[in-house]
């Protein structure tokens, strides 16, 4: 009995690893909005295919675009810092954004409303195959996207539940980056993780 259990389990995984590339593969030719024009690499995300935490962003920087990699650049050095005031090990993460593509013109603008809509059935897709039971969302594109009639002030730094999930709503890294009292205040977010997920 307990083989067959194993057995099951294992082939749920290799089926779901081969859900996550095949995504990865459609991803990358996709052409939903305009930004496909411009972009140098569609930026998937990276992590476990079974990851029990995912990561929310925004859109991918200029870094990331070039790179084809989720948070690599300043704000992702940043993500780093905070990863590691919560004990949380990054490579044990989905590290996902709501946009897969660099928004442009110009450069690093905020993404449109018709393109979250169109990239959103993405990271969909990818929270259905990982099933992730914690979230980690970075900023108020992030949260809008799961909360959409909340404000992320009365959110932020607390845990939501909503339908068997949870849902840890906070500022964007690159925003503490520009705004010293923001930083802080993740500091203290990330400070609360700690233990969280063990
Ligand atoms: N900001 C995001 O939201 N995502 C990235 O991948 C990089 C920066």
């Amino acid at each position: 009995m307990k083989k067959i259990g194993k057995n099951f389990y294992l082939k749920l995984m290799r089926k779901n690893k081969g859900q996550l590339e095949k995504i990865k593969e459609k991803i990358k030719k996709c052409k939903r909005c305009q930004l496909w024009k411009l972009r140098k690499n569609v930026v998937f995300g990276e992590g476990p295919f079974n990851a029990k935490v995912m990561i929310v962003g925004m859109a991918p920087g200029v870094k990331e675009d070039e790179l084809g990699k989720p948070f690599v650049g300043r704000a992702g050095k940043f993500l780093d810092q905070l990863l590691k005031k919560a004990d949380l090990k990054r490579d044990k993460i989905f590290i996902s954004s709501v946009l897969k593509c660099l928004p442009q013109p110009p450069i690093n603008r905020k993404p449109k409303k018709e393109e979250i809509k169109a990239c959103l059935p993405w990271l969909r897709k990818q929270i259905e195959i990982i099933n992730p039971k914690y979230f980690i969302l970075l900023g108020e594109i992030a949260f809008l996207t799961f909360f959409p009639k909340e404000k992320l002030k009365k959110f932020r730094g607390k845990w939501i539940k909503k339908d068997k999930k949870f849902y840890f709503p906070t500022y964007h890294p690159a925003a503490g980056l520009r705004f010293p009292k923001i930083k802080k205040i993740l500091e203290q977010d990330f400070k609360k993780l700690k233990k969280t997920f063990l």
